[in-house]
């Protein structure tokens, strides 16, 4: 007996679970993605902001198409679909295999592929609540959302699926039980609602996820908001700058927090990163080019306050922090952080033979 069936392109199987649907769509842009190593999805290829726009504008759709209807998936298959994003952040953005996700996905301001499910349930929902009555669909869902009501909202299935995401997101409010047409906001509105809410909890979990990670303080203590880093910023402001600022990006979570050797000087450090930016003497001459930099771009009093930080402080510093108790505007920032990405490279170099 036929199990599944397709409709309008999406798979759907009798006992409404979607992971064959899923797993099809994760295997076929997966293929998609790899046919675009050739136009420059890589390292040293294309600049990595304009690489996930094609992600956010081509794959994603197609990966994620007919998502409002999937339900009762397995996390298996959800987890088959996040490391994809995954795998497709670090290769875009020239990371190895072993950059965390809290990391690889924030850096170029993605959400978790559940979150944008979960948001596209959302609108859908507020799409058919909105809809003219005249539609088959419209009458058909205030069949469904009766009968989900009236008898059992543990059900599986759309409905079901939305009342336990706005509970989630504690918007239950907006399930509009009794009186359909009320309170439901109109669609643009209900949008931006929405991905407010979703943008802001995803925001809340990723500081959770970094926080629980004392490897990631220097990274977190850069990128602070869940958007764009703001070294890629700068990359697609100065294209040929952009692979020096991966080099940067990758300084800053790279390493564990653990006591290591110092391959270069033998010496026993907890942080190797801060070691090598700030310590190492064999690493001298590359430091003082970067403090020569530095001291050009601050003031006499800021460039103390400079000297006066902590060592973690400096290094977070160097690798992009921006300070509230040195005075350094946007675009100084930005040169600053130019000319260090240009030094960056030649120390990672050494520091790499050695690791
Ligand atoms: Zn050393």
């Amino acid at each position: 007996m036929e199990r599944s069936k397709i409709y309008a392109g999406i798979t759907f199987n009798e006992n409404l679970k979607s992971d064959l649907a899923m797993q099809e769509s994760t295997a076929k842009n997966r293929r998609k993605l790899n046919s675009f190593i050739s136009i420059g999805i890589h390292k040293n290829g294309m600049n990595p902001i304009s690489s996930v726009s094609i992600w956010k504008k081509v794959i994603l759709p197609s990966l994620l198409f007919g998502c409002e209807l999937w339900s009762n998936f397995s996390n298996t298959t959800l987890n088959d679909m996040e490391i994809f994003q995954c795998q497709a952040a670090r290769r875009i953005q020239g990371f190895d295999t072993r950059s965390p996700k809290a990391v690889t996905i924030s850096s170029l301001g993605l959400s978790e592929i559940n979150a944008e499910i979960q948001k596209y349930k959302l609108f859908f929902w507020n799409k058919l609540y909105t809809g003219d009555g005249v539609f088959l669909r419209k009458q058909l869902f205030h069949v469904r959302l009766k009968t989900c009501t009236t008898n059992n909202i543990n059900s599986l299935g759309f409905i079901p699926d939305v009342h336990n995401i706005m509970k989630n997101y504690n918007i239950e409010i907006f399930f509009g039980f009794n009186n359909p047409d009320d309170d439901i906001p109109p669609k643009g509105q209900w949008k931006q609602f929405i991905k407010r809410i979703v943008q802001n909890r995803e925001e809340e979990k990723w500081r959770e996820s970094l926080a629980a990670k004392e490897s990631l303080h220097i990274f977190a203590s850069i990128h602070t908001k869940l958007d764009t880093h703001p070294l890629w910023k700068i990359s697609k402001l100065s294209v040929k700058d952009t692979w020096q600022m991966s080099d940067l990006i990758h300084l800053s979570f790279v390493w564990e927090v653990v006591p290591v050797i110092c391959k270069l000087c033998g010496k026993t450090v907890t942080d190797i990163v801060v070691h090598f930016l700030i310590e190492c003497h064999i690493l001298f001459a590359e430091r003082d080019l970067i403090l020569e930099i530095i001291v050009n771009f601050l003031h006499v009093n800021d460039y103390v306050t400079f000297t006066n930080m902590s060592e973690t402080d400096q290094t977070k510093f160097i690798l992009g922090r921006r300070s509230q108790d040195i005075d350094l505007s946007d675009e100084n920032w930005t040169e600053m952080m130019k000319y260090i990405s240009k030094l960056i490279p030649k120390m990672y170099a050494k520091i790499d033979e050695y690791l």
